[in-house]
């Protein structure tokens, strides 16, 4: 068990010993900053009305937010770092009703990227002040993209197909 296995299994949960092949080299791009410091705190699911949170990018990657003001709305993908990785199923209400993990947004995935829609309030130079976010304080981010529905492309492409 590692500390990140903390999370006790519940009846009817399984669990695999995942071999770690295939594994990609994710960057943390920064930091989320947000008011909760236990998993018990934090909202299931963020709320567009909910505390201001910081993402706080390396400086080294503060030109990455050219043209990010933009846009009102963002998704954000964090690493759920305090997650165990290895259940296939779980019991997320402790009822006995067992879900595969793959049909749930449980924080508790072989790879625990998590993934919210956020309301850009400001940015303050590598820091962008967002609403919407369900993260532990400290939390890893990796990845800023403009909400799907209000992004379009700069350039012509040369499929049909959206980037
Ligand atoms: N909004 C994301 C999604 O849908 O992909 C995450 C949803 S997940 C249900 C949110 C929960 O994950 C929180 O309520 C908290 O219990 C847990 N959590 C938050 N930050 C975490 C972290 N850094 N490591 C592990 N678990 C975390």
């Amino acid at each position: 068990m590692t500390e990140t296995d903390s999370h006790d299994i519940r009846d009817g949960e399984t669990r695999i010993d995942a071999p770690m092949r295939e594994d990609a080299a994710v960057q943390f791009i920064g930091v989320i900053r947000t008011p909760y410091t236990s998993r018990d705190m934090c909202p299931r699911q963020g709320k567009l009305d909910g505390p201001d949170c910081r993402l706080e990018l390396r400086p080294e990657w503060e030109p990455g937010l050219e043209g990010i003001t933009k846009f009102d709305h963002l998704d954000v993908l964090y690493w759920l770092h305090q997650s165990r990785r290895d259940l296939v199923t779980q019991n997320p209400r402790s009822d006995g009703r067992i879900t595969g993990t793959f049909a749930l947004r449980s924080p508790v995935r072989p790879n625990p990227i998590g993934l919210s829609l956020v309301r850009l309030i400001r940015r303050e130079g590598n820091v962008l002040i967002v609403k919407g976010l369900d993260c532990l304080d400290g939390t890893p981010l990796i990845d800023i993209k403009p909400e799907r529905c209000a992004y379009t492309p700069q350039a012509p492409h040369k499929d049909a197909d959206d980037v």
